[in-house]
């Protein structure tokens, strides 16, 4: 992995090759979108949503798709064979090109296109077995966190405010309901119920998210999408986070507080083990 095969604008290059202008406006302003897919076995999982999503992320913010589904498809595929780590995954970003800077749209500019695989290291035992902390703050992002921007300042903050208290992620709240945890989304039981925000600008909808959903149908619980109050979460028998990297994990202390009696609850283990099921199954 010293020096992997990585993608730039249409060739497979090795990464001390890629090189793009200083006046790249993913450099310059964060204009640019991003998804990271995980691999199992070299199967994508979920790869069509992220595509989806890929899409309504270009289209949010008006560039133009520089590929065709199968191109996208074929270009994931061809990233995922230079790494032979399993699992991996497999992260693109499209930014809206090289330009003089100025901030309004460049004209007839092409967007520039990276990728690479690198493997994915899962939480460990201890953290899947024993479940990990939080912190909370308040969210303090921009309103279009629909949007998988690689604008990722104020994710980057809550990242590093988790890690300045030793715990895996920041839950935060915006006017006093749940939006999601810095690169995660959070959800919420209580008396075997399972809650999480709406799908809407204030979170990203995670692929997790979706899949959570099916899950929690197959395994029988209910779930709701709903506006979810601090209160609620505070006084939650169980607190999940997900995300392609981490995939399910329980959140079994929020500000040194224990969530319900501090350990990993049933509705975690049932989705725990529902989530592998579903990666068996690709
Ligand atoms: N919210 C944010 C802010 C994220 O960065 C992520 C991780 N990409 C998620 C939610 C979860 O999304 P996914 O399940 O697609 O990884």
């Amino acid at each position: 992995m010293d020096n992997p095969t990585v993608w730039l604008n249409g060739e497979l290059i090795p990464l001390s090759d890629a090189k793009i202008s200083v006046l790249d406006r993913g450099f310059l302003f964060g204009d640019g979108v991003y998804e990271v897919v995980p691999v199992y076995r070299g199967k994508p999982f979920r790869l069509a949503q992220h595509l989806d999503r890929l899409e309504r992320s270009l289209a949010e913010i008006r560039i133009a798709n520089p590929y065709t589904r199968a191109e996208w498809e074929a270009l994931f595929a061809r990233l995922s064979a230079t790494c032979t780590a399993d699992p991996h995954s497999v992260y693109v970003q499209v930014t809206r090109g090289v330009a003089p800077r100025q901030h309004t749209f460049p004209k007839g500019v092409a967007p520039t296109v990276f990728g690479i695989a690198t493997p994915l290291s899962l939480p460990n035992r201890e953290k899947v077995e024993h479940g990990v902390g939080a912190v909370t703050h308040e969210d303090r992002r921009w309103l279009n966190c629909h949007i998988k921007s690689t604008s990722l300042l104020g994710n980057v903050l809550m990242a590093q405010y988790a890690a300045d208290h030793d715990v895996q992620e920041t839950i935060q709240f915006r006017d006093g309901y749940l939006s999601e945890a810095s690169s995660s989304n959070v959800w919420v039981i209580k008396g075997g119920e399972m809650f999480a925000p709406q799908r809407d600008n204030r979170i990203l909808e995670g692929i997790r998210y979706g899949v959570l959903a099916d899950l929690a149908r197959e395994c029988g619980i209910r779930f709701e999408e709903r506006p979810v109050t601090e209160a609620e979460v505070r006084s939650a028998d169980e607190l999940l986070i997900t995300s392609a990297t981490k995939e399910v994990l329980a959140v079994v202390t929020l500000d040194g507080k224990p969530v319900g009696d501090g350990r990993p609850g049933p509705v975690f283990r049932a989705l725990y083990a529902a989530y592998q099921c579903a990666k068996e199954a690709l």
